[in-house]
């Protein structure tokens, strides 16, 4: 009999109230991994008054700033004792490579110290007033209720960059994981009870994006939502959240260029075009998934680039030998196979892969690790997020051409850049419209970096000192030291 997981809510598990589950599906052999229940509006209702009372409740809005920390610091802990298990359950679920989430869920733990230290380091200011006898400050306060909603490529680590700042600025919060990758996110939210974490401050209720993940924007105590996903679904939760004036952080789609120049270290910078667009399975945000190549070093580059993406190891994702795992479900499978075939009837022509793979004795998502070239910046393929192992390689002349090329996108998250020139590098870094820009590298990421997706790749920062200020708001407030009478009450006073 399949596992049957529960929601969790108050510091329990609950059984949904429609009773439906549905199977989450093993990628790579299309087994049944475990059922997770549908959660609905009832589901979503219980979550979010488990949430609210206790962040009215004192053993949660009267513990210090210190001790919010020290929970965080006990999660951590509790995360690297489970990191294996963790790991192994996300790539069983999405079929990323067994060592791509280990190593996930060896730097997550760091997740949490940093904002376990920053806790207890968001204050105020006091502002000079126009009038000597007014002592004005500002005070940051939680928001209430956040919810968070994540996708599927990397369940722990983008979810955690929510709750973690969210936590340690004194809020509660209700999850809606992916549909397809439930089970670490309830692991998480259990290990947040045995950490200290008071009931009902971390709640998770599972489900489908339109039932349970609507229901949770749409609840009128939620004070913030926090999203990552695609640009659609972010576009109508923005729309959702304006409407009643709560804030939302929204973290989105991308078609970041990989910008390899004249000066570069072609070696290195071809392994960086391969780690941009083939690790992961190019299911990231961040994929590098526009290669942009100077035409004095085009063809060398393509050559590399075909020739290592040709030979990378197609299999199991947990068999350490292996490099590129399925992809996640079927959706995402037909997805890229027909972008690749638009491509195809736009013009573009396939260097490398283009299909499934042969010779594989797993039923899984597979696609081959594909190479289009004679692409350009009108076609859909350059243009759109395909979010698999596809990438489109482009020439270019001069850097002027260069800019104009990578910045014709309606998304901005993040770029890479290959020179062996400081000028140059100094140069993109400014002149490129992206959250992140990598120079030399790709890939990078740290919680203590701050994180922005510009134009349609988001709204609101993750990461750094910045995001704690997402999840606070501000308040001033105004005293007055004179106990003399009130002066006249018809003039504004400073
Ligand atoms: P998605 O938008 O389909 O789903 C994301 C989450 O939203 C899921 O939990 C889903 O159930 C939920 N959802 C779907 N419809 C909803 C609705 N109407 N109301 C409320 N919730 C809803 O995205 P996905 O396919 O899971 O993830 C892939 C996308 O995420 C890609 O576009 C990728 O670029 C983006 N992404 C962005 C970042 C980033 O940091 N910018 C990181 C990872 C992934």
């Amino acid at each position: 009999m399949t596992e049957r997981l529960h929601h969790w809510i108050g510091g329990a598990r609950v059984a949904g109230s429609s009773g439906e589950h549905f199977p989450s599906i093993n990628p790579t052999t299309l087994e049944d991994l475990y059922e997770v229940p549908r959660g609905n509006e009832e589901d979503v209702r219980k979550a979010v008054a488990a949430a609210k009372a206790a962040f009215e409740h004192d053993s949660w809005r009267r513990l210090s700033a210190s001790r919010r920390g020290r929970l965080l610091r006990n999660l951590g802990d509790l995360i690297a004792e489970h990191a294996e298990e963790l790991a192994r359950s996300e790539s069983l679920d999405n079929g990323k490579l067994l060592r791509e989430m280990r190593g996930q869920l060896a730097t997550l733990p760091e997740y949490l110290y940093y904002y376990a230290g920053l806790a207890d380091k968001v204050q105020g200011s006091q502002i000079p007033a126009t009038n000597v006898d007014i002592l004005n400050y500002t005070q940051r306060e939680p928001l209430g209720v956040v919810g968070a909603i994540t996708p599927w490529n990397s369940p722990l680590t983008l979810t955690t960059s929510k709750i973690a700042p969210a936590l340690a600025a004194g809020n509660t919060v209700v999850i809606k994981p992916s549909e397809h990758t439930s089970r670490t996110i309830l692991m998480v939210a259990e290990l947040a009870s045995q950490a200290g974490f008071p009931d009902g401050v971390v709640n998770v209720v599972t489900g489908y994006g339109a039932e349970a993940g609507a229901a949770l924007v749409a609840h009128p105590d939620l004070a913030k939502i926090s999203f990552t996903g695609s640009t659609a679904t972010g576009s109508r939760i923005a729309a959702q959240a304006a409407a009643r004036f709560i804030g939302c952080t929204l973290e989105l789609g991308g078609k970041s260029p990989n910008i390899v120049f004249d000066d570069a270290d072609v070696a290195n910078a071809a392994m960086g075009v391969i780690a941009g667009i083939y690790a992961a399975g190019g299911q990231t945000c961040i994929a590098g998934s526009r290669v942009f190549a100077h035409k004095a070093v085009y063809d060398e580059l393509l050559e590399r680039v075909s020739e290592r993406a040709r030979s990378i190891r197609i299999g199991d994702p947990l068999a350490a030998e292996t490099e590129l795992g399925p992809l996640a479900f079927a959706d995402q499978l037909d997805k890229v196979a027909s972008y690749v075939d638009l491509g195809v009837t736009e013009g573009a022509s396939v260097r490398v892969g283009g299909g499934r793979p042969e010779g594989l004795d797993l039923p899984g998502y597979f696609y081959q690790p594909t190479v289009l070239t004679d692409v350009d910046n009108s076609m859909r393929v350059v243009r759109e997020e395909i979010f698999g192992p596809v990438a489109a390689i482009m020439p270019f002349e001069t850097e002027d051409e260069l800019v104009a090329l990578a910045n014709d996108t309606e998304y901005g998250l993040a770029a890479g850049v290959w020179t062996q020139n400081l000028a140059r590098a100094h140069r993109m870094a400014r002149r490129l419209d992206a959250g992140t820009i990598w120079v030399n590298t790709y890939r990078a990421m740290s919680p203590m970096s701050p994180r922005q997706g510009f134009k349609s790749s988001g709204v609101g920062i993750e990461h750094g000192l910045e995001s704690m200020h997402e999840y606070t708001r501000l308040k001033s407030v105004w005293i007055n030291t004179d106990e003399g009478p009130v002066a006249d009450p018809f003039v504004m006073r400073g």
